[in-house]
């Protein structure tokens, strides 16, 4: 019995040690002082005694002595890991070492420190930004008529292109002395979703020369030559930039182009210069149908050596006045019904100067990792913004449509299914917005987070493409019927393109989040996979033993960490802030020890096979996104100083992500190869099995009137959204829906009396002059009822056309002439 407590003291000595981290050096010395305590004064048999010494001589005293472990344990391992380390290709590689870790490498430390993340200052716009915000914006909106743009004129308006290049929509990443608007990430994001709210087609025209493009490219590495010509023409509108990277053969694998230039001499403005005579077939490019200025990745040879020592020099970038002999430019693509510009470009034999490659020849080359720097953080604005914007504008008609919207006598919300939908809505809007601002407002802090940012753009809008459906399930024929009247469908058709753009989703999940974040993220893994390819090998196999003990101390510590969180639900794990939703903090760090557990078990078992394993990864990389979408959202809590009435969309948002997250680590654990690790893991990751559920029916219906109410927590949700005259198809659910709330009881009153006989609306009668001739509601009552049914009667009221006003060539034209 003695001896049993002396291991339980043993076996509890070795956890708390371990998952408190205690330095190797000081948990030695604790297992020394416990085995000379026993050996004096401990029960049991003396060789248990022996038996610990032994154990303590063998392994605690080598690892302490660096020669001896570098020597037996650490070299050894090096050898396995260099065999076993994935081969990596060097866009790979540069895709790699491109940006920086920033919250992603917490969570992957097992032990995310929040005072890191709460520390981050709440993201803001200036004055000036928000009166962009709330002037300009709101005037350009107050310019796009979706249908028009989308059904007859196929563009935008000239005088909505006039604005967006006079006010400097298309130079807001461009700094002031070039006359841009040098607006911060957030101000950028908050511009495309406001205009998002409005106009699918119009957010896709500004976010381009705002994201990947031109004047990013030259800010960082143009010449100054090259800036002082280009970025002011780009900030006033003269010049209107786009970027052709794909090609036919060549998509999510864009690193495949066979677009070349091939450097030689010819003739440059009457004279012999050594240039690039280039040949390219790109398609899908944004803004190239009008550009002025074609940014131009191929990839570049120098044969005959006339600018060094190398032959193939690999993806360059270039900028190309788009109106020299050979360019074919113009012809249109028509995505999904949003005719923003879009279309091919082809070049033939294209002669132009060596000085035409941004940042000049030295820059030769460079253009893969040049790509992957700017779409490393660029990624979390355009798609992010421009989908979350499509959502807040489904949130606000949607929440409101519900609610005037009547069938079986009944506002729709009321009906449970309905309730369902509107709470899923609400609380994944809340986390997409969380995501997006605290993603932008890194990138404002001066982060360039590339995992952060992948983890954004595929969350972000695949969220937004689940509130779209759900909006459209709740409008019904309304939302489906295109026309003027229709404020959602062509939010809907663009959100494909939000999901394909930037990093196409399937890829983003399956390769990029985890793939880049298990290297980059992970505290040890690059380090060791650096002092692996160290050809100095002394100092390669001190990093790497450096490295690999510091690994071991984690994988143990998260062995720990996730035994001892499982067995008490996380209770007792310290976050050190006092907050209603402490209890969140605690679960997350919870799972960050049992996601990193899980990932170093698949890393050291399945080595460089994990990634093609795809599955598998993507499944880590989905745990490590829901980490990321809750702490987003713990954060915008505190950033928005508690507001009570948050709480369900905080409540709902956490749950949701936390059951996604048990669920993923469920189906990880499932479907891993070798069975023995799945064993042990889910024995130390779910010892008292799956605990989590989704959020519960009545979180989501608080949500549902949260939404479908006027009320604090809905007017901040949807703040941003361009609802235009109050005559218009969205301005009309501002009256509409506190009308609707206002006469709820009034309308229960006259159901009552119908149902009790003491009102009987007659075929033909309004109800509303009944009911007052009734005496069962007052004149006003009866004024409001009819003034909120001519209201309903607009909103729920969709288009019809002549036919011959569909289709752009239709046969009956033909016919009649
Ligand atoms: C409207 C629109 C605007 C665009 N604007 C521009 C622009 O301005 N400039 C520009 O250069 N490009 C632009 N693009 C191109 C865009 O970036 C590409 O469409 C995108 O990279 C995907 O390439 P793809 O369409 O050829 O699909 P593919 O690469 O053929 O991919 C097809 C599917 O396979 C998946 N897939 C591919 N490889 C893997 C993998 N290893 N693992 C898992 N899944 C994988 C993808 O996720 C995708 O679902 C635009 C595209 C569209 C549609």
């Amino acid at each position: 019995m003695l001896t049993a407590l002396w291991i339980l003291v043993f076996i509890g000595g070795s956890l708390a040690l371990t998952y408190h981290r205690v330095p190797l050096f000081l948990a030695t010395l604790a297992y020394l002082v416990f085995l000379i305590v026993y050996t004096v004064a401990g029960a049991g048999p003396d060789w248990l005694k022996l038996l610990f010494w032994a154990l303590f001589l063998v392994i605690a005293v080598p690892v302490n002595v660096p020669a001896i472990r570098r020597a037996y344990v650490s070299k050894p391992l090096l050898d396995v890991f260099r065999r076993i380390m994935p081969e990596m290709s060097q866009t790979e590689a540069d895709a790699l070492e491109s940006g920086s870790v920033w919250w992603d490498g917490e969570l992957f430390s097992g032990r995310p420190n929040w005072q890191h993340l709460l520390n981050t200052p709440a993201p803001k716009l200036s004055a000036e930004e928000q009166a962009f915000l709330d002037n300009e914006v709101e005037e350009l909106c107050g310019m796009l008529d979706e249908w028009k743009i989308t059904h007859e004129w196929c563009d935008l308006p000239p005088e909505a292109w006039d604005y967006l290049k006079k006010k400097g929509f298309f130079a807001m990443i461009i700094p002031k002395r070039y006359g841009g608007r040098e607006f911060s990430a957030l101000a950028n994001s908050e511009v495309l979703a406001k205009i998002a709210t409005r106009s699918a087609t119009c957010a896709s025209i500004v976010a381009v020369p705002n994201s990947l493009g031109p004047a990013e490219l030259l800010l960082r590495y143009g010449t100054e030559q090259q800036k002082d010509y280009y970025l002011p023409r780009l900030a006033d509108g003269t010049d209107v930039p786009c970027f052709a990277l794909t090609a036919p053969n060549a998509g999510s694998d864009a690193a495949a182009i066979k677009d070349s230039g091939v450097v030689c001499k010819g003739m440059w403005e009457g004279k012999e210069v050594v240039g690039m005579r280039l040949n390219w077939d790109k398609r899908y490019i944004t803004l190239a149908p009008v550009a002025t200025v074609l940014g131009l990745a191929f990839k570049l040879y120098d044969p005959e050596h006339l600018i060094g020592d190398t032959e193939a020099y690999g993806i360059t970038c270039a900028l190309i006045p788009p109106h020299l002999p050979g360019i074919t430019i113009g012809r249109r693509h028509f995505p999904l019904n949003l005719p923003f510009q879009n279309g091919p470009t082809q070049g033939k034999d294209v002669f132009v100067p060596l000085d035409f490659i941004i940042g000049g020849t030295k820059m030769a080359g460079r253009g893969w990792r040049m790509l992957m720097e700017c779409l490393g953080a660029g990624r979390a604005i355009s798609l992010p913004s421009n989908t979350a914007g499509a959502a807040r504008l489904g949130v606000y008609t949607t929440g409101a449509y519900a609610r005037v919207r009547k069938q079986f006598h009944l506002p729709i919300a009321r009906f449970d299914g309905v309730d369902e939908v509107l709470g899923r809505m609400g609380g994944m809007l809340y986390a997409m917005e969380a995501v997006r601002t605290m993603t932008a407002g890194a990138i404002d802090q001066g982060e360039a987070p590339a995992v952060c940012a992948a983890i954004s753009k595929l969350h972000v809008t695949e969220m937004a493409r689940q509130v779209g459906n759900d909006a459209m399930d709740v409008h019904g024929g309304k939302g489906i019927q295109l026309g003027p009247k229709n404020y959602l469908g062509r939010g809907y058709e663009s959100i494909p393109i939000a999901i394909t753009v930037e990093g196409a989703n399937i890829l983003t999940r399956n390769l990029m989040i985890y793939g880049q974040g298990a290297i980059r993220s992970h505290p040890y893994v690059l380090r060791e996979m650096r002092a692996a390819a160290d050809e100095d090998h002394a100092r390669a196999l001190r990093d790497f033993d450096d490295a690999l003990f510091g690994h071991i101390g984690l994988a143990l510590s998260n062995a720990a960490r996730a035994l001892w969180m499982a067995l008490t639900y996380a209770r007792f794990t310290r976050v050190h802030i006092a907050t209603p939703t402490e209890r969140y903090y605690q679960h997350i760090n919870r799972f960050s020890a049992a996601f990193v557990l899980a990932s170093d078990a698949a890393m050291l078992s399945l080595g460089g096979a994990l990634k093609k394993r795809e599955k598998l990864s993507a499944r880590l990389g989905d745990m490590l996104s829901y980490m990321y979408i809750a702490s987003a959202v713990l954060k915008r809590y505190e950033d928005q100083h508690r507001p009570e009435e948050d709480l369900p969309l905080v409540e709902w948002a956490c749950r949701d992500a936390l059951y996604r997250l048990q669920e993923s680590m469920h189906a990880f654990l499932r479907n891993f190869p070798n069975r023995l690790v799945a064993g042990v893991l889910r024995v130390l990751i779910f010892p008292r099995g799956r605990m989590y559920s989704a959020p519960s029916d009545a979180l989501g219906h608080e949500i549902a009137e949260l939404i479908s109410l006027p009320g604090p927590a809905r007017i901040r949700l949807t703040r941003n959204t361009y609802t235009g005259d109050p005559a218009s198809p969205v301005g009309l659910f501002k009256e509409a829906l506190e009308l609707a709330t206002r006469l709820e009881p009034v309308e229960r009153r006259i159901r009552e009396a119908e149902k009790s006989g003491k009102l009987k609306v007659g075929h033909g009668a309004v109800p509303a002059l009944a009911a007052e001739e009734a005496g069962v509601i007052d004149a006003q009552e009866a004024r409001a009822l009819i003034r909120l049914e001519e209201l309903t009667a607009k909103i729920v009221a969709v288009d019809d056309f002549d036919p011959m006003e569909l289709g752009t060539k239709p046969f009956r034209t033909q016919a009649r002439a």
